[in-house]
């Protein structure tokens, strides 16, 4: 039986990467990022997974409206990346990302999988609506394609 939880948000946004670092450091840094996010997260209930391709990040983001809000406006103000873009932010009945306090695809999952199957290359997330970055991450948690690091 599902559970329904008042007032649960699914939040969608872009942004470009602002760090400039060679890729082999980005792992690091982006693991500094899942690192805070699964703690932070953890606690204020929110789930969701971040993709990183090409110097865009995607980022799906579900859990109570207010601890949704409060995450994403700290996202905002964080100098690492900039250009923000709120793509949908839609009232959900239950988590697609229930097991995720931050899952994470790297541009090589999103090459094995996603580019495979869509035959999609060139592959720019900042083009995408949110749906389609939703659906997306979710075709690569399904796929198990999704880490908990940025390996
Ligand atoms: P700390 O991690 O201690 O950070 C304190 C301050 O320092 C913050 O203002 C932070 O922005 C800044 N900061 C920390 N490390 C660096 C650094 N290496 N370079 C520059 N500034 C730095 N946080 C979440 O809680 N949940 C998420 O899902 C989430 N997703 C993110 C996705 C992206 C693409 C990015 C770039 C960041 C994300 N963050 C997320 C991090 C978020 O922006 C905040 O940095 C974090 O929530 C602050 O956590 P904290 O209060 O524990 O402070």
């Amino acid at each position: 039986m599902t559970i329904l939880q008042p007032d649960l948000l699914r939040l969608v946004y872009f942004s470009r990467n602002r760090i400039s670092r060679p890729d082999c450091e980005m792992i690091w840094e982006i693991d500094q990022i899942l690192e805070t996010s699964q703690v932070n997260n953890g606690r204020a209930g929110v789930t969701g997974a971040l993709i990183f391709n090409d110097g865009v990040f995607g980022q799906v983001l579900e859990g109570p409206k207010d601890a949704v809000e409060e995450t994403f406006e700290r996202i905002q103000l964080d100098e690492r990346h900039h250009d923000v873009t709120l793509l949908d932010i839609t009232p959900i009945d239950e988590r697609s990302f229930a097991d995720w306090s931050m899952g994470f695809v790297g541009s090589h999952s999103l090459r094995a999988t996603y580019e495979v199957q869509t035959k999609v290359t060139d592959f720019d997330i900042s083009r995408l609506d949110g749906d389609e970055i939703f659906k997306m991450l979710l075709l690569l948690t399904l796929k198990n394609e999704v880490t908990a690091k940025a390996a």
